[in-house]
């Protein structure tokens, strides 16, 4: 079930999957989940992997495996809580697809992951990568692992024409991982060009002098190894201005969860108003938004600043909200960027049942926490500025 404890001899073997495999046991990452694998350990690291360095998921990993260290326990979590640990690992979907395989295993598989692809594939979440992954090296099944890393070396070995994107690109290079993959150990095979595509064959500037398969790659012999393989011609990606308010009623944060699909589902934010608002125009949205500040600027000016006055710039009195500015900020997702600016506001009333008004106000546009309370949501990254 486990990958091979000790070295195959791939030292005699010139082909290049036993070039590889030699590379591969002198050079191997040491990893955590590669010291203990189980099927279960495999598809979280690998989960975690899938649009994240190395580097962060090493701090994530050992706290999620701690506090939720099979299916069953993940199955049974809190979806707040599991996002709360996945916090700043960024691609969310990713901890509920997690979520929802672990009740699938629990369901269906009597809570130990399956050894098949074919099976794998039922889970929620797990596409044809990551079944080739479990079932290659937590079950030494000789099935191809195919992602980025994998398409690049074999375009480049291969001096192959190919778009990574397409779906017959994946197809090609399958098959061709398929005829390559030894049958004694599949595991590390797929290991291997994980780690080779890691730190060798980069996408950006690769390092062939030292790369053991650079007597057989074509791409290298040919001196175009950063042509393959082919690039898509980038669109230039949508961006979307937001305003980012940051409202405390006392010690108290205004909070508001996110729809449970679409972007960033399920996860706590603070007000969100589309646009990149000025100063004035945040202060026209809270005269709108919280009526009773409105009748606490009457009380001391004898009459409330019109909406229009602020957007043109008038001060208000100084019963105003406080408004400090919390600077600009950006966020890059896959598909989208998002420019933001913040601001910080304190809405603080004269008197005991202005104050109250106040909260009832606040109460309407999302959920008012503690300090502690707050630092216990699940936050999207993308507010970390703010946060
Ligand atoms: S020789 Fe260069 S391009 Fe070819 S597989 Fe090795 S690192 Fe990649």
């Amino acid at each position: 079930m486990a990958v091979s404890a000790f070295p195959m001899d791939a030292s005699s073997d010139s082909t290049p999957s036993g070039i590889l495999l030699s590379w591969f046991y002198d050079h191997r990452r040491t990893l955590p989940w590669r010291e203990e694998r189980t099927p279960y350990s495999t598809w979280i690291s690998e989960a975690m992997l899938q649009q994240t360095r190395v580097p962060t998921v090493l701090n994530y990993y050992p706290r999620f495996l701690h506090r939720f260290p099979d299916p069953a326990s993940l199955a049974e979590a809190p979806e707040d809580e599991v996002l709360k640990l996945w916090e700043g690992l960024g691609y969310y979907s990713r901890a509920r697809n997690l979520m929802r395989g672990a009740k699938y295993i629990c369901e269906h598989f009597h809570g130990e992951l399956p050894s098949e692809p074919d099976l794998l594939l039922e889970i929620p979440g797990i596409g044809p990568y990551m079944a080739g992954a479990i079932a290659s090296l937590a079950f030494d099944k000789p099935a191809p692992a195919v992602d980025g890393n994998c398409i690049r070396i074999y375009c480049r070995l291969h001096a192959l024409p190919l778009i990574p994107a397409e779906g017959s690109t994946y197809k090609e290079i399958y098959s061709r991982v398929l005829a390559d993959i030894p049958e004694d150990a599949p595991g590390d095979f797929n290991e291997a060009l994980m780690d080779l595509g890691s730190l060798i064959c980069t996408p950006k500037s690769p390092k062939c002098e030292t790369c053991p398969l650079n007597d057989q790659c074509s791409a290298f012999l040919l001196g175009k190894q950063e042509d393959f393989p082919l690039k898509k011609e980038k669109k230039a990606t949508p961006i979307e201005e937001h305003t980012i308010l940051k409202i405390f009623t006392g010690d108290k944060i205004l909070v508001r969860k996110r729809p449970s699909t679409g972007l960033l589902a399920g996860l706590y934010e603070l007000i969100d108003l589309p646009g990149n608002l000025t100063h004035a125009e945040v202060q026209t949205w809270l005269l709108e938004n919280f009526p009773a500040l409105a009748s606490q600027c009457e009380l001391k000016s004898g009459s409330a600043p019109a909406a229009s006055d602020t957007t043109k710039g008038f001060p208000l009195d100084e019963s105003a909200p406080d408004i400090r500015p919390l600077g600009k900020s950006r966020h890059v997702f896959s598909h989208l960027r998002w420019e933001m600016i913040g601001y910080e506001i304190h809405l603080n009333a004269a008197d005991k049942n202005t104050q109250k008004k106040l909260i009832a106000n606040a109460s309407e546009l999302g959920e008012i926490v503690s300090p502690k309370e707050y630092q216990a949501l699940a936050f999207a990254s993308a507010l970390r500025a703010y946060r």
